[in-house]
C-alpha cells in the first residue's frame, strides 16, 4: 500500500524502475513508448549517458552552495548559453526549481520592475482563458482554468482573463487566420482600455498553449500585434515557455517563430529534461538594469536556486541537443508524426482537430465533428484514453474536457527528440487502439 498522496487515488501506479531511450519501463518489466515526454518533460530520453555522467561529475565536485554566498560554474555557464541564444534583448536569466516558480519569479521580476521606476499602481495582469501556468497560489491566480482555480477561490492576485487564440473553436468562417489573429489580440487592447493602462503591469501567456487546449500554436501575427500593443501601453509581456520551449517546438525558444522579443520569457520541463529539476526565468536588459541598480535588490529567493547539480544537468542536456543536432530531428519527426496522425484519423468521425509545432502536437477529439461538440465532461474521455494507452504500451497526456463545453477532450503528444521513424508509427498505431478503445466505452 502507497503511503503518497498521489494525485489520483483511485488506481495503484505501475511503478516505474528503468528508462531505455524514449521508454519506460515497470516493475513488471512492461515497456510503455513515451509519447508524451512525462508532461513534455523529457526531450532525451530516460537514458542518456552524457547528461548522467555530467550530473555525477558535479556531484562528485560540489553538489550544492548557497547563492547568498557564491555563484556556481554550471549556473554561470548555463546562464551565458542560454541568454546568448534567447531572443535579442534578453541578456539576465534567474535559475529555480520549476515552472510554476519561474512564473513566480516572472510575476515578482514585473512588479518590482515597476516599483523600482515609481509606477506603483501598475499590479494587474491579464492573461487568458483555459490558460494554465503553474499551481502555486499566484501562478494559480494568473492562469485562466476554471477547473484547476475552482477548490482554491478567492486567489491572492487580481487577474482579468481574454479569450485565448484557438482557431479551431474561436475564428469565424469567413475569417483569414491572420484576421482571426488581429482580433483575438485585439481584445488585450480592449481590456487594457477597460482597466485602465497606467495600472496593468504584465500581459501573460504561453506561446505555444500545451496541458489545458492542447498544442494550440498561436495565429499568424497574433503574438507581434500583441507585442505592438504592450509597448502602447507600456506593459511588460511575459511568455511562459515551461511546456513549449527548450526546442519542443522546433526552435529553442518557441516565439522565434512568431517574430517577438517577450520581456521576459519561463521555461522549465525540457530545459533539465527530467535529470533534474530546474526552472528559469529570462529578462530583458531594461529589467535587469533597473532591479540590479535599485537599492534592495530582487526582493524574492528560494533555497535551490541556481543549484549546481540542476544546473549542470541543464547544461548538458542543452549541449546535448546541439551537439546531436536534435532541433533538426525534432522539426523532421514533428511533421512526420503530423503527417502520420492527419492519415490516420483523416475520416475519424470523432477526431476534430490536430494541430501543433514541432514534436509539440494536439489532437482534439469530439462527439460532432461537424457541430464540434465535445464530449460530455462526466465521460471522462481524456482520462479514459490515457488509461487505454498505458494497457497498449504508450505514455500520452490528455486533459481537457471541461465541464463548461468550451473546448474538446484533447491528448497531448511531445515525445522525446530523439524519436525514430520507426517509433512515429508505433506512437501512431498504439494512440489509435486507445482513443477507439476509449470511444466505445462511453458511445
Ligand atoms: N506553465 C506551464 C505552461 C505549464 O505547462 C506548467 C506545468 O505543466 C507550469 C507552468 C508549471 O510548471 P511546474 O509543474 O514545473 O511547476
Amino acid at each position: 500500500m502507497t503511503r503518497i498522496l498521489h494525485r489520483q487515488t483511485r488506481n495503484p501506479l505501475p511503478v516505474a524502475v528503468a528508462g531505455e531511450g524514449p521508454y519506460v519501463i515497470d516493475s513488471a518489466g512492461r515497456r510503455y513508448l513515451d509519447a508524451s515526454g512525462g508532461a513534455a518533460v523529457s526531450c532525451l530520453g530516460h537514458s542518456h549517458r552524457g547528461v548522467i555522467e555530467a550530473i555525477k561529475a558535479q556531484l562528485d565536485a560540489l553538489p550544492y552552495a548557497h547563492t547568498s554566498f557564491f555563484t556556481n560554474e554550471p549556473a554561470e555557464a548555463l546562464a551565458e548559453h542560454l541568454t546568448s541564444r534567447a531572443p535579442a534583448g534578453i541578456s539576465h536569466v534567474y535559475f529555480v526549481s520549476g515552472g510554476s516558480e519561474a512564473n513566480e519569479t516572472a510575476f515578482k521580476l514585473a512588479r518590482q520592475y515597476f516599483w523600482n521606476r515609481g509606477e506603483r499602481e501598475r499590479s494587474r495582469i491579464i492573461a487568458r482563458q483555459q490558460s494554465y501556468h503553474g499551481n502555486t497560489l499566484g501562478a494559480l491566480a494568473v492562469g485562466g482554468n476554471a477547473g484547476r482555480r475552482a477548490v482554491y477561490e478567492p486567489l491572492l492576485i487580481e487577474v482579468s482573463h481574454i479569450e485565448p487564440c484557438y482557431a479551431y473553436r474561436h475564428r469565424r468562417d469567413d475569417e483569414s487566420e491572420e484576421a482571426y489573429g488581429e482580433r483575438a489580440a485585439a481584445a488585450l487592447e480592449a481590456e487594457i482600455l477597460r482597466l485602465g493602462p497606467g495600472t496593468v503591469m504584465a500581459f501573460v501567456a504561453e506561446t505555444v498553449v500545451g496541458a489545458t487546449l492542447g498544442a494550440v500554436p498561436p495565429a499568424p501575427g497574433y503574438f507581434r500585434r500583441i507585442r505592438e500593443i504592450c509597448d502602447r501601453y507600456g506593459i511588460l509581456l511575459i511568455l511562459d515557455e515551461v511546456m513549449s520551449g527548450m526546442g519542443r517546438t522546433g526552435t529553442l525558444f518557441a516565439c522565434e517563430q512568431d517574430g517577438v522579443t517577450p520581456d521576459i520569457v519561463t521555461c522549465a520541463k525540457g530545459l533539465g529534461a527530467g535529470y533534474q529539476p530546474i526552472g528559469a526565468c529570462l529578462m530583458s536588459s531594461t529589467i535587469y538594469d533597473t532591479i540590479a541598480a535599485s537599492p534592495e535588490g530582487f526582493q524574492h529567493g528560494f533555497t535551490y536556486i541556481g543549484h549546481a547539480s540542476a544546473c549542470a544537468g541543464a547544461l548538458a542536456v542543452q549541449r546535448a541537443i546541439e551537439a546531436e543536432g536534435l532541433l533538426d530531428n525534432c522539426r523532421k519527426q514533428g511533421i512526420r508524426l503530423a503527417e502520420a496522425l492527419g492519415q490516420r484519423f483523416a475520416q475519424h468521425a470523432h477526431v476534430g482537430d490536430i494541430r501543433g509545432r514541432g514534436l509539440f502536437i494536439g489532437v482534439e477529439l469530439v462527439a460532432d465533428r461537424e457541430t464540434k461538440q465535445p464530449f460530455a465532461a462526466q465521460d471522462r474521455l481524456n482520462a479514459r484514453v490515457k488509461a487505454e494507452a498505458m494497457e497498449a504500451g504508450l505514455m500520452c497526456y490528455p486533459a481537457g474536457g471541461t465541464a463548461d463545453g468550451v473546448s474538446g477532450d484533447h491528448i497531448l503528444l511531445a515525445p522525446p527528440f530523439i524519436i525514430t521513424p520507426s517509433q512515429v508509427e508505433e506512437i501512431v498505431d498504439k494512440l489509435a487502439v486507445a482513443v477507439d478503445g476509449a470511444i466505445a466505452e462511453v458511445r
